[in-house]
């Protein structure tokens, strides 16, 4: 999730397919009552070229690689999303939502975690110029982009259940 903002990454990808992807289907399965067969086809094609072609570009072009996303903020963006999402839009009980939130946290932790590890370099005993930039609070360089996200981030919170445990 964090190399989202990596212009060539395989998960940038990947993750802006899967949102083109769900966003047809959802299309065809809600615009069906209303719209015609060639209508509701017409629009999935064009949601899922929309999210795939134009909205990946744009969000390619707004934003920089290990930036706003390599932080504990966007894990707390992305978590609290998650979990808002597990919870409302597929009806999970709030048990397993805080769960699949949880591991999409562990996941981000590891990559950030790892970026770091990378940024040190052993046999040359020195740190390379990438050091800090993975695992950091939030990014104090892009204040709108922080803001945006701390916002975000604190939008979903009324949508997340209780926590359970
Ligand atoms: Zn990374």
């Amino acid at each position: 999730m964090p190399d989202i903002d990596a212009d060539k990454s395989h998960s940038t990808r990947l993750i802006f397919t899967v949102l083109a992807i769900t966003a047809a289907l959802a299309a065809l399965a809600l615009a069906r009552p209303i719209l015609s067969a060639l209508g509701a086809t017409c629009l999935a094609l064009a949601l899922y070229v929309g999210i795939r072609d134009v909205v990946a570009v744009v969000f390619r072009a707004l934003t920089r690689h290990r930036a706003s996303w390599h932080s504990l903020l966007a894990v707390a963006a992305v978590t609290f999303s998650t979990v808002a999402i597990s919870f409302r839009c597929f009806a999970q009980p709030a048990r397993l939502a805080w769960s699949d939130g949880l591991a999409v946290a562990l996941g981000m932790l590891i990559h950030l975690l790892l970026d770091e590890c990378f940024s040190i370099d052993l046999e040359g005993a020195r740190l390379k110029r990438s050091f800090g930039t993975a695992l950091k609070l939030f990014d104090y360089r892009r204040p709108v982009a922080t803001a945006l996200m701390a916002g975000a981030t604190l939008l979903v919170m009324p949508w997340m259940p209780r926590w359970p445990f």
